[in-house]
């Protein structure tokens, strides 16, 4: 099936043609009522002047208002599906995607895991250097790990200075390689000047577990990877309780 754009511009030429077809001869029949004898010079500025002038200008009016209506729901979506402040995926966007991965690796052999990244000590930064710089930490942080991201794996801001991963892997030991070496190179990356690390817990999608649920694990990591110390990643453990008892 052709592409939709293909598709709506097939179907604007035709709208197009027709109209023209419709006011090339409905001009002529008029007259014909009127005057029956036509001279040649008049059927010429009937037939072919008039369309000539009438088809470009329906067409340049009907395709103007196609690209502005297009134009209107690409920024909706994008609107709705990311954040305004970094561009990444935003929650809801991260909720479909990851959901389709999950759903994808069920016919492959590789596995699906999900992690929850939470910037350290980010109250700190804020305070020490005023909101805006705060907000030049999350844009070039949110960046780097774009930069960083990987096919199959999808990224995205939840909220705050909390960001989510979801992709498949070729093994939990794949997995566990690409999530260290993210908060790795967080550490190295010092977003906005400022040295900026990151925690991040993270799990392998049991049989029949629901995205919500493995998030749910992820939090406890993540929870754990703050309470042993921070700037680090943290497995989750399979029955989803934490691994540091809370304080
Ligand atoms: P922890 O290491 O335990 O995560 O400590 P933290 O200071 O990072 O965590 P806490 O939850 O105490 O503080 C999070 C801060 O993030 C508080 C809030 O002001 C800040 N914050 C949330 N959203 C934004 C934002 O969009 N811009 C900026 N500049 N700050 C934000
Ligand atoms: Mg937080
Ligand atoms: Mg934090």
């Amino acid at each position: 099936m052709p592409p939709r754009d293909v598709r709506r511009a097939v179907r604007t030429g035709a709208i197009i043609t027709m109209a023209s077809v419709f006011f090339s001869f409905f001009p002529v029949w008029v007259w014909l009522q009127i005057d029956p004898v036509i001279r040649l010079q008049d059927i010429y500025i009937s037939c072919i002047v008039i369309p000539a002038l009438i088809a470009p200008t329906c067409s340049f009016f009907i395709l103007r208002a196609q690209i502005r209506a297009q134009r209107l729901a690409e920024e909706n979506h994008r609107l709705a599906n990311h954040d305004e402040l970094t561009g990444l995926p935003n929650r809801r966007a991260f909720f479909a995607q990851a959901g389709s991965l999950h759903s994808r690796s069920h016919r492959s052999t590789d596995i699906f895991a999900c992690a929850l990244a939470d910037i350290d000590n980010f109250k700190c930064i804020n305070d020490t250097h005023g909101h805006d710089r705060g907000d030049r930490v999350l844009k070039m942080l949110a960046a780097a790990l774009a930069d960083l991201s990987a096919d199959n794996v999808v990224l995205a801001r939840l909220g705050g200075e909390e960001f989510a991963v979801a992709g498949m892997f070729a093994s939990e030991a794949a997995a566990r390689i690409w999530l260290e070496a993210l908060v790795r190179e967080v550490e190295h990356r010092h977003p906005a000047g400022l040295p900026v690390t990151i925690s991040l817990g993270w799990c392998v999608a049991e049989a029949g577990e629901t995205l919500s649920s493995q998030l749910s694990r992820a939090d406890h990591a993540l929870y754990d990877a703050k309470a042993r110390g921070k700037n680090r990643a943290v497995k989750a453990r399979l029955d989803g309780a934490r691994v540091v008892a809370a304080a």
